[in-house]
């Protein structure tokens, strides 16, 4: 059975799509993905032998080798131009989802839809997908096993009425705390207009994180330690304010 995080990706390919998964591991959303009609074709990367064998492995036991090619290789290098429609990256560390795209930036061409799953550092990847003029479009946050996730739908902008600029304009929430666009690529503009309880327990873990870093760096001899230290401080405080605006 596929995990709740996977179906949650899964449900976020359009129908009919030909997908690329980059770091497939035992390509099981590529096959899961041609078994509902997600994907007509798929392509499964990895770059590590393990993975690639189990991959091939599970792609042969399927019986769907001839719809799914694995192959072994570095990020987006596997994939020629042109050959996905839409491309599934996840259980992988914001920075490096950000380097394979941005290594990968010609096979991006004719993507019509990117949906990542970053296990740390989302706000590095909006970031990115900002400044690179893909929309987000839609953003998920859940809970499995004890961790939390957050899935992330991106669309080129020429492909989407909606625009960067309107998802990250700053905003007001309650009537007083203003989510600047800083703010809104850290904690995903769409989360904070609709947060689920996953939302508020990650940045209750953030703020729990955030003080034991503000622990440490009091017993810091370090001279730059006061002012990192009055900088978490006002995260902390700006980040317990708008927990307490959100409905
Ligand atoms: N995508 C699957 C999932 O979400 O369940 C597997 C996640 S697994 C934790 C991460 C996989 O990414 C590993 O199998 C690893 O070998 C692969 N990987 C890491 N860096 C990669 C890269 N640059 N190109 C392709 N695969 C990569």
């Amino acid at each position: 059975k596929l995990s709740k995080r996977l179906t949650q990706i899964l449900g976020k390919i359009p129908p009919g799509s030909r997908l690329a998964d980059i770091g497939s591991d035992h390509a099981l959303l590529p096959v899961a993905a041609v078994e509902s009609g997600a994907a007509i074709q798929a392509i499964a990367g990895e770059v590590n032998l393990g993975p690639y064998e189990a991959a091939v492995k599970q792609v042969m036991e399927s019986g769907m080798k001839d719809v799914i090619s694995v192959r072994r290789g570095d990020g987006l290098d596997v994939l020629s131009a042109g050959e996905a429609d839409v491309i599934t990256i996840a259980g992988m560390g914001g920075g490096l989802i950000t380097s394979i795209l941005d290594r990968g930036l010609d096979k991006l061409a004719g993507v019509r839809r990117l949906v990542l799953q970053p296990n740390v550092g989302e706000d590095i990847l909006r970031k990115w997908l900002y400044s690179h003029h893909w929309v987000l479009v839609e953003e998920f946050i859940l809970e499995e096993d004890g961790k939390i996730y957050e899935v992330l739908v991106a669309e080129p902008a020429e492909a989407t009425e909606l625009t960067n600029e309107r998802v990250y304009t700053e905003r007001t929430i309650g009537d007083r705390v203003r989510l600047s666009t800083n703010w809104l690529l850290r904690m995903g503009p769409w989360l904070t207009q609709s947060p689920n309880s996953v939302f508020y327990d990650k940045w209750r873990s953030e703020l729990e994180k955030m003080a034991h870093i503000l622990q440490s760096l009091s017993r810091s001899d370090l001279t730059t330690a006061a002012d990192k230290a009055s900088e978490i401080q006002s995260d902390i405080e700006f980040i317990q304010e708008v927990l307490a605006c959100l409905p």
